[in-house]
Formats: C-alpha cells, sequence, structure tokens
C-alpha cells in the first residue's frame, strides 16, 4: 500500500463516522496555558473509554497521542475527523523530504493537491480508454479488409 493509500484509508475511517457520532467522538478540552494553543479530545473509533489528545497551535493540529500518530508521525484518523468536527483546523502534514514536520497553512491546499492528483488518474483512464478504442477500431479494419479479400 502506498504511502497515499494509507493516508487515504485515515481519511475514509474519519469520513465513515457520521455526523451524529462526529459530536459524540469530540470535545474541545479546556484552555491550554499557552495561548494560541487548544487540546481536543478525540475519542478512539474503536475502543471504549479511550481518549486521545490533539494538540493544535495557531489552527495547525501538531500532534496526536495516538499510538498510529506516536509512532508514525503523520496525520491519523483522529486528526482527519477533527478537521471535519472544525474546518478551520489544518490536519498535521509531514514533507517525505525533509526530516522536519511541514504543517500546510491552510486545509484548502491541500484538497486542492487531492482534486489535481484524482483528476490526473482519471485522465490517465480516459487516454487509456481512447486508446483501447483506437485499437478495437483499427482491429475492426484488418477484419473487414481480410473479408474484402476474401470476396474478391
Ligand atoms: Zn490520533
Amino acid at each position: 500500500m502506498s504511502p497515499e493509500e494509507r493516508r487515504r484509508r485515515r481519511e475514509l475511517n474519519a469520513e465513515a463516522i457520521n455526523e451524529k457520532a462526529l459530536l459524540l467522538l469530540i470535545e474541545q478540552a479546556e484552555d491550554s496555558q499557552k495561548r494560541n494553543e487548544v487540546i481536543y479530545k478525540v475519542k478512539s473509533f474503536t475502543t471504549d473509554d479511550i481518549i486521545y489528545n490533539i494538540i493544535v497551535v495557531e489552527d495547525k493540529m501538531k500532534a496526536c497521542d495516538c499510538p498510529d500518530f506516536t509512532s508514525n508521525n503523520i496525520a491519523c484518523e483522529h486528526m482527519y475527523l477533527l478537521r471535519r468536527y472544525n474546518r478551520n483546523t489544518a490536519v498535521f502534514v509531514i514533507s517525505t523530504n525533509l526530516p522536519t514536520p511541514e504543517v500546510f497553512t491552510d486545509n484548502i491546499r491541500t484538497e486542492q493537491q487531492q482534486q489535481q492528483q484524482t483528476i490526473e488518474i482519471e485522465l490517465q483512464d480516459l487516454r487509456q480508454t481512447t486508446v483501447n478504442g483506437i485499437d478495437a477500431v483499427s482491429n475492426l479494419q484488418e477484419v473487414l479488409n481480410s473479408y474484402e479479400i476474401l470476396i474478391r
């Protein structure tokens, strides 16, 4: 599974949670002592009584204390769920080229990139379909030609 597929799977896990459940799973904790820092409490999707903390600094998700984030250091399903809860909060993003985390300033940029990737994949499929169509037509032409030879 490619990193993009694994990322997408986490996002889909968060999208699978219905609107009502979402509101039961997330709550904003009391304001932190630090300025511009907010902590959200997110319940485990699978295990009752487990609650994870996501630290948000200046509207950017910085960390989640779940096992997935702490061991992989990439956006976890809780972060994607939090983005649904608060659209102004940017999901944690790490660049594969740099060892230091890089957080996108807004979700819109990330979403645009994802949309562009989807469009490119669809375009590739469309090209393949066109190529297959052309092949089919030329095969048909050959068959017709051979019939013509037979008739003569
Ligand atoms: Zn998490």
